[in-house]
């Protein structure tokens, strides 16, 4: 029996097991296929309060990991397959056993969204990325196209200048949704370019991408455009499918939480982009995986009819 189940080992996730862990409750997190989540995928976080310089994405998942074992917290590579919330104690059944908890902290975080068009699936690791940090690295000197025109599009091209000789932001608008500091240094960067209401509507190449097939959106006008590389950063996906019908989500399935994190299953809470449909950052999730893990430490000690710490 454990006291806490953290279901994801992202930002959200780590900060609630740092908390939890520090109230002695000995937090249990499974930090699944991608440890350390979205983060590990930005190369520097400079809005991340208390780094002046910045720090990388994965140097804050490993600080915050280090952290929550400091204090007690038990990190499982393991992925959680299926949950059952109807009796107390919750069962959470992991791919290598099943756990019984008292609370259970939801922080799966999400999942970049894909485009959709003939072509994407085929080229994935042949030319369509959807990582800058991870893949900019194999597009030196070569021309990639970006698609997308919010901040993780901005951002990510903007680090891809640092290698590629040519960035080329696609956006199916004339307007940009990033951020107007970030939309600044793109258009004062020399190797950043924008095609504007225009959609990609095929993936092209041979045996790696060559280029896509465009279609701008308001003359309807069809085109190709060469590169060697696709980029897309078009939006993300919470990771919700093991909680559908159990956990109350919105038409975009999100989780539905209330100020406390709590969600619509006393005792289950959730935290980070799972449950975020507007901010996501890091510093919010961070914070909303601190106010999971103080209401789930209330409702254990709720359940014992004392306070906590004590005698579980
Ligand atoms: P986002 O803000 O939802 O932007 C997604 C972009 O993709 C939008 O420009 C959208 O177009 C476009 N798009 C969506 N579906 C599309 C499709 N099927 N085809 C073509 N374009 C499509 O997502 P995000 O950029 O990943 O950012 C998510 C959150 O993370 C935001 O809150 C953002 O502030 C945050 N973030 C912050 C930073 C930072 O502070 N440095 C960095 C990365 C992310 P429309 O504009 O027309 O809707």
């Amino acid at each position: 029996m454990e006291n806490v189940i953290i279901i994801g080992g992202g930002t959200a996730g780590l900060s609630a097991a740092v908390y939890t862990a520090r109230a002695q409750l000995t937090p249990v997190v499974f930090r699944g296929d991608q440890p350390g989540g979205q983060i590990t995928l930005t190369d520097s976080l400079e809005n991340y309060p208390g780094f002046p310089d910045g720090i990388s994405g994965f140097g804050l998942y490993q600080a915050l990991e280090q952290q929550a074992v400091r204090f007690g917290a038990k990190v499982i590579s393991d992925t959680v397959q299926a949950v059952e919330f109807t009796n107390h104690p919750f069962t959470v059944v992991a791919r290598e056993n099943e756990y019984k908890a008292r609370a259970v902290i939801i922080a799966s975080g999400s999942n970049p969204r894909t485009l959709n068009v003939p072509g994407e699936k085929e080229y994935v690791g042949k030319g369509v990325s959807y990582c800058a940090t991870c893949d900019g690295f194999f597009y030196r000197g070569k021309s990639v196209v970006v698609v997308g025109g919010g901040d993780s599009a901005l951002d990510e091209g903007l680090f891809l200048t640092r290698f590629a000789s040519r960035v080329t932001i696609i956006h199916r608008r004339d307007r940009l949704r990033a951020n107007p500091h970030l939309q600044q240094r793109a258009f004062e960067n020399e190797k950043v370019e924008f095609i504007w209401d225009t959609v990609v509507e095929e993936v092209l190449g041979d045996d790696k991408v060559k280029g896509v097939r465009l279609k701008n959106v308001k003359s309807e006008e069809l085109s190709e455009f060469p590169t060697d590389g696709v980029f897309v950063f078009v939006g993300h996906i919470p990771n919700t499918s093991i909680f559908e019908g159990i956990i109350d989500m919105d038409d975009r399935k999100t989780i539905i939480t209330d100020k406390r994190q709590q969600t619509n299953i006393a005792g289950v809470f959730a935290a980070g982009d799972v449950q975020d449909p507007i901010y996501r950052q890091a510093i919010t999730s961070a914070g909303t995986g601190a106010i999971a893990a103080m209401e789930a430490e209330k409702f254990i000690a709720s359940l014992e009819g004392k306070s906590y710490p004590g005698k579980l």
